[in-house]
Formats: structure tokens, sequence, C-alpha cells
């Protein structure tokens, strides 16, 4: 346990517990950058980058990558590096339509429990299926569940990886309908409302929205999640309608739109 906590050893009850509940922000909270530098946002109002994890799924991705094709989407799929070995031709047709293939471990552990060589290993196999299926190394990392403990990002960083985290997580894997899902996915469309209202005057916003969303699940292959195809095929028309721009990670941190 000190291994991975070293600033909780001797504290103090009450020091101890502060620690705890400073670690767990720094651990999970999306926007934390206690544990090192973070993309959580894209760099204009305008820019939506869509993200999906944990796939490549066969069940799904394909209906998805049809999908966005049709709205001329592209986005972010960070991928777990054991079912790219089970679909490497599908996760080479996601980078060949132009999406930007990120990892995402290679089993999905939790990191905030692993130590630095074990975080390389799962960030190194997950790589090495990447680059067998597309022929290049990812950019970016997510970790699993979004947890991060000091030796996630450094990991990261040395394999020229940043990660990525969100501004929206609305909880898709849960979802059993897309009348569940769809409201839970309003904030992107309330945030683009309001900065059209404030134009681009100062005051308005400087960042946009990077919506964290899966198109598999890291229990198994081939897990159902219609309802977030559903849900984007409701929100893909009206997040267009008000003037989002579609944009991968690689995109979120170029030049601003105008
Ligand atoms: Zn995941």
């Amino acid at each position: 346990m000190y291994l991975m906590n070293p600033w909780m050893i001797a504290a103090p009850p009450a020091l101890a517990a502060a620690a705890a509940g400073l670690a767990g922000y720094g651990a999970a909270h999306p926007r934390s950058q206690l544990f090192g530098s973070t993309l959580c946002r894209t760099n204009s109002p305008r820019k939506l980058a869509l993200t999906f994890d944990d796939g490549p799924n066969p069940a799904i991705t394909p209906k998805l990558l049809e999908l966005l094709d049709r709205y001329k989407v592209r986005a972010t799929f960070f991928v777990i590096g054991k079912h790219a070995r089970e679909c490497p031709e599908l996760l080479k047709e996601t980078a060949v339509r132009g999406h930007v293939i990120g990892n995402h471990t290679d089993a999905h552990p939790n990191l905030f429990w692993l130590k630095p060589d074990r975080i390389t290993v799962e960030l190194r196999c997950c790589n090495f299926s990447i680059i067998a299926a597309t022929g290049a190394p990812p950019k970016w990392f997510r970790p699993p569940f979004g947890f991060r403990n000091p030796w996630v990002v450094p990991a990261a960083r040395e394999l020229n990886q940043r990660v990525v985290m969100w501004t929206l997580l609305p909880g898709d894997w849960r979802a059993t309908s897309s009348e569940w899902l769809i409201p839970r996915m309003e904030p992107i469309a309330v945030h683009a409302k309001r900065n059209v209202a404030a134009g681009s005057a100062s005051g308005a916003a400087a960042t946009g929205d990077i919506l964290c969303l899966h198109d598999g699940s890291h229990r198994q292959l081939n897990a159902d999640r219609l309802p977030t195809l559903a849900a984007l095929e409701y929100w893909l028309p009206r997040w267009r309608d008000l003037g989002l721009e579609f944009v991968t990670i690689d995109e979120a941190v170029s030049a601003p739109a105008t």
C-alpha cells in the first residue's frame, strides 16, 4: 500500500484522511492535474471531440463507423489491446477512415493500484497491438476508469503519449435505452447554445467539450452499445446544426477553429 501512497506513511489520522481525499480527487476527477498534466478540453468552443472507449467491438464499431461517416465525423477511439488483437482488421478500418486511435491499456486494469513497471507493460502491450493493426504508434492515452496515480502520466509520456480525459461522461455503459441516455448528453448542446449566444466576444468560453462514450466493454467483445448509437443518431444532426465542428484529439489541440 505505502508503495502506492507514500505521502500517507506515518501521517496523523486527520492528515491521512485529507490526503486520501486529495488522492481520490487526483486519481479520479477528470480535470484534476494533481498527478500530472492531462488534456481535458478542446481549444475552441466550436470544436467537439467525440471519443469512444473499450473497443474495438465487432458488434458495434462497424455500425458506428457508418454512422460517423454519414455525418462526416472524425473521432478518437481509445482501444483495449486484448480486443485489438481479436479484431485487427476492424481497428485498421477505423484508422483508414480517418479516425485517431488511442491507447486504453492492454487489459483495462485500474491503474491506481499498479506499480510503475506494470503500468508500462499495460501501455506497451496495447501499443504493440495497435501498431500491428494500423502500422502507427498512438499519440494519446486514456486511463481505464479515468484512474491515475503519480506514475501514469510519466509512463505515458515515456511512450510519447499525452493523457486525455473528458468534460462529459454520460455513463452510456449503463444505458438500457436511448431515452435514458439522450438527456445525459444534453450539456453539449447547452454549452454550444451558450457559446453561440455569447458570440466571440470576450467572456465566451475559450474551450470546447471532449465527450467520452463507449463502443465496447472491457468485460467482453460484442457488448451491446445500441443505446449509444441511437443517442448519437439523435444528437449528431443537432450538434451539427448548432455549429459544432467534430474533431479528433489531434485536431482538438491544433489551431483554433475560426
Ligand atoms: Zn474503459
